[in-house]
């Protein structure tokens, strides 16, 4: 089949990349002079540097994305920097770092040490983690191919 892609970005690469490997016939138009749209490198800065534009943060959950780098022959050890979960309020008030064991005692142990949450927020967050997990919950899978 005779496939047009619109767009270089993460999105359009991807689904050529997949369209290719299933032997479809694919194009890619793109609008801009390169390819990777927000997440392109930028050239020419006032840095006089190259600088990555977008896609700095990667979480775990990007599992499709974590997927296509493997797929492509990325070592995913040496292209990322790996640190642990944390998320804190631009005023510092909360802050919630994982712990560095296996989970769920990463989250456990992060929910331990957190800072902000009282005592019933702590309790409500482990009872609706257990209920999400008794009903086996699980993210939609969105895979194309
Ligand atoms: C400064 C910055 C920092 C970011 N940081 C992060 C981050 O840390 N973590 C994270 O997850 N995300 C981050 N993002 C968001 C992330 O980069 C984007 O969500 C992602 O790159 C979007 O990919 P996309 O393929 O969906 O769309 P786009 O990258 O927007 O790609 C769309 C492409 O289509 C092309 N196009 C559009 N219309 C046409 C047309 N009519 N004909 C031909 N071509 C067309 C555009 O030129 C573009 O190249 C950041 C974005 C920016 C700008």
């Amino acid at each position: 089949m005779k496939v047009a892609v619109i767009g270089a970005g993460w999105a359009g690469a991807a689904a050529a990349y997949y369209l290719n490997l299933h032997h479809h016939n694919v194009t890619v138009y793109e609008a801009a002079r390169m390819p990777g749209g927000r997440a392109r490198r930028v050239e020419s800065t006032p840095f006089g540097y190259p600088t990555d534009n977008g896609q700095h943060i990667l979480l775990g959950a990007y599992r499709e994305t974590l997927t296509l780098m493997l797929d492509l022959g990325i070592n995913l050890d040496e292209a990322f920097h790996r640190i642990d979960l944390c998320i804190t309020s631009a005023n510092r008030e909360y802050h919630l770092q994982a712990w560095p064991l296996p989970a769920p005692l990463h989250l456990a142990g992060g929910l331990v040490g957190c800072r902000g949450f009282g005592i019933n927020d702590r309790y409500r967050l482990i009872k609706l983690t257990q209920q999400l997990s008794r009903k086996k919950w699980q993210v939609e899978k969105t895979r194309l191919f």
